[in-house]
């Protein structure tokens, strides 16, 4: 009798222990992430979506016929990849034209210049010519008297300083997003400015500059890293150095572009989701493999593989892929603006945009309730050498950045940006220069936080909404 009891109680003990891995296996589980990793890190699924937006896109400016080709491929990749629902969203803004752009140094000596127009630039109307200026920096320029640069072409030299987290860059983008309207204000003719890029190959990186500065920008250009250092030599040989600007560019009318969004549905029918985000557009001097054709790869294919589980997770998951970043974020702030009514259908949100390397830490701003969940990310990822960086909080990038404005709470998945601003910008952005065993590794750290967000039993937020 006693035997028997006992019997009972084991039985009973061991069929409520499996009630409760079956249970559990539902949530977050190691194994499943394991082996998701495991997938992750063979899976060329990445690498193919790159390479056919890349090759059957291409260059894919705001507002230009590739951007709307652009965004049928996403359509037709979201419907390939079987999301439950695809939508799009129009975002407009001005349209901004690059015809021809050239430069020439015509004194003391006479040779060409590798150049490229700033987004933005008005055109020179044709050849514009004049005597050259160079400042170290934009605060050398600002502080001297305007009658020094009067009808001059300011060049401003400042070189970009390569670092791991690409933190080089906010120094001297205000060369190419302030310089412009600085140099109007001041009374000069143009603007010549180093590019702002890490490498010494002879490509000019193009780019934005601000579209919030008052006044209207001279005509505007950048020049190489080996040109800037050409003209740096001419300049200390005491002649003034003149140099021809000819730019056929400028604002056209309004474009309309959309963000493409598509939605895999969680398993529980739950109405909230995880939001991933990367940007479709790209400059058209290259491909845009590394801006940001590999977030694009990178964000469907982590949603992909996550969702194709045998159990999906409880909540669902919502991929944008934003319309023109490029020339002021024009996507995430239209998203921001017309979803800020359902911010709490988003649990989370998260951005793949700077480039294809290595993830080497991630940054959080969720709330102190999130602590279980982000050390099951955080176990995780250090499997693949990923670290918690606590020094500061996530900001969630330029487009999923405009929702956590809001309030929304959001991680950042750090890569190595060190090759990033060599390329950024210029002809040299395209596929060849992605490693597939790096894009592997982010798809594995981008599951692994798809999987443990879209599991989630905890609030990530509310979050204080921040600029
Ligand atoms: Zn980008």
């Amino acid at each position: 009798m006693r035997y028997s009891l006992h019997r009972i109680f084991v039985v009973l003990a061991l069929t409520l222990a499996g009630f409760s891995a079956i249970a559990q296996s539902k949530h977050p589980s190691d194994e499943v992430i394991v082996q998701l990793q495991k997938e992750a890190l063979s899976s060329d699924l990445a690498w193919n979506l790159l390479a056919s937006l890349t090759s059957e896109v291409g260059p894919r400016m705001a507002g230009s016929d590739a951007d709307q080709k652009a965004v049928k491929w996403a359509v037709a990749k979201m419907q390939s990849l079987g999301f439950d629902r695809i939508w799009t969203e129009p975002v407009s803004f001005p349209r901004w034209l690059r015809n021809n752009e050239s430069a020439r140094v015509l004194a003391p000596f006479s040779q060409d210049l590798v150049v490229t127009a700033i987004g933005g630039s008005p055109s020179t109307g044709g050849p514009l010519e004049g005597e050259v200026i160079q400042f170290d920096t934009l605060e050398a320029f600002e502080a001297v008297a305007d009658e020094e640069v009067r009808g001059k072409i300011v060049f401003l030299s400042t070189r970009m300083p390569k670092t791991r987290e690409g933190s080089g860059y906010g120094k001297t983008v205000v060369n190419r997003s302030r310089g412009p309207f600085v140099a109007a204000a001041k009374g000069a003719s143009a603007l010549l400015i180093r590019s702002v890029g890490t490498d010494s190959d002879r490509l000019p990186h193009t780019g934005m500059m601000s579209g919030s500065e008052p006044g209207d920008p001279v005509p505007s250009a950048a020049i190489s890293n080996p040109d800037a250092d050409n003209l740096m030599i001419m300049l200390t040989r005491g002649e003034p150095v003149r140099v021809r600007l000819d730019l056929d560019v400028g604002f056209n009318g309004e474009a309309t572009s959309y963000n493409v969004i598509g939605e895999f549905d969680g398993s529980e029918g739950l109405k909230e989701y995880i939001l991933l985000g990367a940007h479709l557009d790209s400059w058209d001097l290259g491909t845009g493999a590394v801006d940001d054709g590999a977030g694009v790869a990178i964000v469907l294919a982590a949603a992909k593989l996550v969702n194709d589980l045998p159990m999906r997770p409880r909540y669902g998951t919502r991929v944008v892929l934003y319309a023109n970043e490029e020339q002021g974020v024009h996507g995430g702030k239209a998203y921001a603006k017309l979803h800020e009514t359902d911010l709490t259908s988003h649990l989370i949100g998260a951005e793949s945009d700077l480039g294809a390397d290595r993830i080497y830490s991630f940054k959080t701003r969720v709330s102190p309730e999130a602590e279980p969940d982000i050390a099951l990310l955080a176990r995780h990822l250090n499997s693949l050498d990923i670290e918690f960086d606590t020094t500061e909080h996530a900001d969630g990038g330029a487009d999923v950045g405009q929702m956590r404005k809001l309030g929304l709470p959001v991680i950042d998945l750090n890569q190595d940006a060190s090759r990033y601003f060599d390329l950024h910008h210029t002809a040299n952005d395209t596929l060849d220069k992605v490693n597939p065993d790096f894009l592997r590794q982010n798809l594995a750290a981008w599951v692994t936080l798809v999987y443990v967000t879209a599991n989630s039993t905890v609030a990530f937020g509310p979050v204080e909404p921040s600029e």
